[in-house]
C-alpha cells in the first residue's frame, strides 16, 4: 500500500473521493470538479480570504497526532483568522502534496476529519488540488467567509483607554507543544488545544455584530506578538497584567511546578484565542457574552498612549517595557 495506490485510482480518482463525502451549499453556484467554483457575491458583504500551510517536520509530526485530527486543525486554524475578522466561515479550498508513503485511507481519514470540522463552522469544501510531494506532507487551506461591511474589526481600531481583552485560557498548546518535545505525554485536555484547536467563530462574529470590538486578532503567535500586531497598526500603547491572564487548571499545575512555564502563556503561541479591544463601557455586554457562550472572556490589559509603549506588569507589581519586536525581545530579555 503506497502511492502506486493512489496512482491507481488517480488524482481525478482521489479528487472524486473527497467530492462524494463533500456536501455543497446553496450560494455555491458550482464546487469541486470544475476548473473553478463559482459564487454569487452577496451584496453590502465583504468577502474575507485567508491561506495557511502546514508543513510535516515543521508545523507537525505524524508520530504526535492522527490524520483526523490533523484535518480538523488544518481547517480550524485558517478559520480562525476569519472569526479574527468578525467573519462567518463559508468555503474552503484544500490544496495537498501527498508523500509517496501515503494511503488512499490515510487521505479519506485526513479527508473526514477536514470534513468534519468543516461541517461544524458551517463551511464547505469548494475546491483544491492534489499532487505527489517527494518529501513531507504538505497541506495548504484557503478559507472564505463573508462579513457585513459595516461589521468588520481589523486590528487598526484600538483607541486609548480601551480595555484589552482575550478569549478562553492561555498556553496550553503551547505547553502540550514543549511535553511533546520533552518526550513527555501531555494530559488529554492539554493535547485537545495542540491538535485540535477550536476556531472562536460565535464569539468572533458576536463581537462585531454587536460593535463590541473595536480590534481584533487571533492569538496564532502568541499573545505579546499578536497584541504587539494590534498596538503597530492602531498606533498605540498597552500596559499589560501578567496577574489576569487566563489560565487553565492543568496549565495552573504545571507553572506551580516550574514558573517559567508562564512564558508559554505569554509567547507560546496557537492558542487560536481571539483577543480583542473594547471602550470600557461595554464590560456589561461582554460578561453577558461571556456568560451566552460558556466562555471565559478576561480582561488583561488596558491601551495606553502611544508615547507609553508596550509594557507589561509582573506579578510583584513591577512593569517592564515588552519592546518593540514583541515577544523576540520579552524572551531576550
Ligand atoms: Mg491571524
Amino acid at each position: 500500500m503506497s502511492f502506486a495506490e493512489i496512482s491507481s485510482i488517480g488524482e481525478f480518482g482521489l479528487i472524486e473521493r473527497i467530492r462524494r463525502a463533500a456536501p455543497s451549499a446553496a450560494s455555491l453556484r458550482v464546487g469541486i470538479g470544475d476548473d473553478c467554483a463559482a459564487q454569487a457575491p452577496v451584496p453590502a458583504e465583504l468577502l474575507l480570504t485567508t491561506t495557511d500551510m502546514l508543513i510535516e517536520e515543521v508545523h507537525f509530526r505524524r508520530a504526535w497526532t492522527d490524520l483526523h485530527r490533523l484535518g480538523r486543525k488544518s481547517v480550524s486554524v485558517n478559520i480562525s483568522d476569519i472569526a479574527a475578522m468578525g467573519g462567518a466561515p463559508k468555503t474552503l479550498f484544500l490544496a495537498l502534496g501527498l508523500p509517496s508513503a501515503m494511503t488512499v485511507a490515510e487521505v479519506d481519514e485526513f479527508a473526514a476529519g477536514f470534513l468534519e470540522a468543516a461541517a461544524e463552522y458551517g463551511a464547505v469544501l469548494a475546491g483544491g488540488d492534489t499532487c505527489r510531494s517527494p518529501g513531507p506532507l504538505l497541506i495548504c487551506v484557503t478559507a472564505q467567509g463573508a462579513v457585513p461591511e459595516m461589521q468588520l474589526v481589523s486590528r487598526a481600531g484600538a483607541r486609548e483607554g480601551e480595555a484589552v481583552y482575550v478569549s478562553g485560557t492561555l498556553g496550553d498548546s503551547a505547553l502540550a507543544l514543549r511535553m511533546l518535545q520533552k518526550g513527555q505525554t501531555p494530559c488529554a485536555a492539554i493535547a485537545g488545544r495542540h491538535h485540535d484547536p477550536r476556531a472562536r467563530t460565535e464569539l468572533g462574529r458576536a463581537l462585531a455584530e454587536g460593535g463590541i470590538a473595536s480590534a481584533m486578532i487571533d492569538v496564532s503567535d502568541g499573545l505579546l506578538a499578536d497584541l504587539g500586531h494590534i498596538l503597530k497598526a492602531s498606533g498605540v500603547g498597552a500596559l499589560l497584567d501578567e496577574e489576569s491572564l487566563p489560565l487553565s487548571s492543568s496549565f495552573r499545575e504545571a507553572f506551580v511546578a516550574d514558573p517559567e512555564v508562564l512564558q508559554l502563556a505569554l509567547s507560546g503561541g496557537e492558542d487560536y484565542e481571539l483577543l480583542f479591544c473594547t471602550p470600557p463601557h461595554k464590560e456589561g455586554e461582554i460578561a453577558a457574552l461571556s456568560a451566552a457562550l460558556s466562555l471565559p472572556l478576561t480582561r488583561i490589559g488596558e491601551i495606553r498612549p502611544p508615547s507609553e509603549g508596550f509594557s507589561l506588569r509582573h506579578r510583584d507589581g513591577s512593569s517592564r517595557p515588552v519592546g518593540s519586536k514583541g515577544f523576540s525581545h520579552f524572551n531576550a530579555g
